[in-house]
């Protein structure tokens, strides 16, 4: 892929724009779904990073009808981009946990809110994922581009399991490879800063992530929020928080080395102020993505630099090479 000295990644807005000639504004939806790690199913507690929100914390009341959450955002969205496209998204909690038929009312109408809606997006677990689930998104993406979103977090089993994820790894190459073989664009979640995770190890998600058949990347760093359970802990015992500068440096990292074909959806976090405890800086979050975008020009990195690279070398130490690609 070739990136130009202003854009050195794959961005989503850039890749809507190719894709659907203007632009694309997400609209959350809250359908009032729960998660299997909160009601017992596989777990209790949640994911402690988790809030109460069920990490959604911008989207709609599910006490309103489908329609008046659409409206107010899509009125709000229209005084910035008047002339614009939507994707329904459903963020919060796990958006496939529901018997199927309950799950086609649900996206059925979502879709049928606006003739506008171009795309669906739907946030869940990889254990949530199921053969008759992704045969009806299958059958979906015939009428309208489906979209799903796996929350990952880390590769690392001791992190998942510090922070109560409650799935390992392999649902989530199953869960990956079951959407490509209905060839559903499948995007990953991915969070920096987790506790007891080093650069080596951040920086290794994201070389796992580049073997498997992934479209896009959403990475941001860990927010420790009053109402969820590590913001609890970690104010009764502080554990330390990746700075500015050490995110900085870690993600214009992770961006050289992710596959140049994935879009990256989301480089910063959007914290609630209301409930964040830390990292304060994620805050300024334009500044954080203008600070990305400068170390890459500082350093002449692009997408993929050094994923090609470790290619390219691989190529000329075939018998010597450790590298793994596919
Ligand atoms: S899987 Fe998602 S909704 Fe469920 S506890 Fe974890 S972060 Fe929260």
């Amino acid at each position: 892929m070739k990136f130009t000295i202003n854009e050195r990644y794959n961005n989503l807005s850039s890749y809507y724009k190719n894709k659907y000639g203007k632009k694309v504004f997400k609209v959350p939806i809250n359908a009032g779904f729960t998660c299997p790690n909160l009601d017992g199913k596989v777990a209790k507690g949640g994911c402690k990073f988790c809030s109460a929100f069920g990490s959604g914390e911008f989207g709609g009341n599910k006490k309103d009808s489908f329609q008046k959450q659409f409206d107010e955002v899509k009125e709000r969205m229209h005084q910035k981009w008047p002339d614009a496209f939507y994707t329904v998204y459903f963020q919060s909690y796990t958006n496939t946990y529901a018997p199927l038929p309950k799950l086609k009312e649900l996206y059925e109408e979502a879709i049928s809110l606006d003739s506008n809606i171009v795309q669906i997006s739907i946030s869940t677990r990889p254990d949530e994922i199921s053969q008759e689930i992704v045969d009806y998104l299958y059958e979906l993406d015939q009428r309208i581009d489906v979209q799903i979103e796996l929350g990952l977090q880390t590769i690392h089993e001791k992190t998942a399991n510090d922070m109560n994820r409650a799935h390992d790894l392999q649902s989530f190459i199953d869960a990956v490879a079951l959407l490509r073989s209905r060839n559903i664009e499948t995007v990953v979640h991915i969070m920096d800063g987790l506790p007891g995770e080093t650069y080596d190890m951040m920086i290794e998600t994201i070389k796992f992530l580049n073997t498997q058949d992934i479209q896009g990347i959403k990475i941001h760093m860990l927010n420790i929020l009053l109402n969820s359970k590590l913001g609890r802990e970690y104010l009764k015992n502080p554990f330390p928080v990746l700075t500015r500068d050490e995110y900085l440096k870690v993600v214009v990292d992770q961006i050289a080395w992710l596959r140049d074909d994935i879009v990256i959806h989301r480089l910063t976090g959007d914290g609630d102020p209301k409930y964040l405890i830390e990292p304060k800086w994620i805050m300024k979050k334009f500044t954080v993505l203008n600070d990305i975008n400068k170390r890459l020009k500082q350093l002449d990195l692009y997408q993929g630099v050094y994923y090609n690279n470790a290619k390219k070398h691989r190529w000329f130490n075939t018998f010597t090479s450790t590298w793994l690609f596919k």
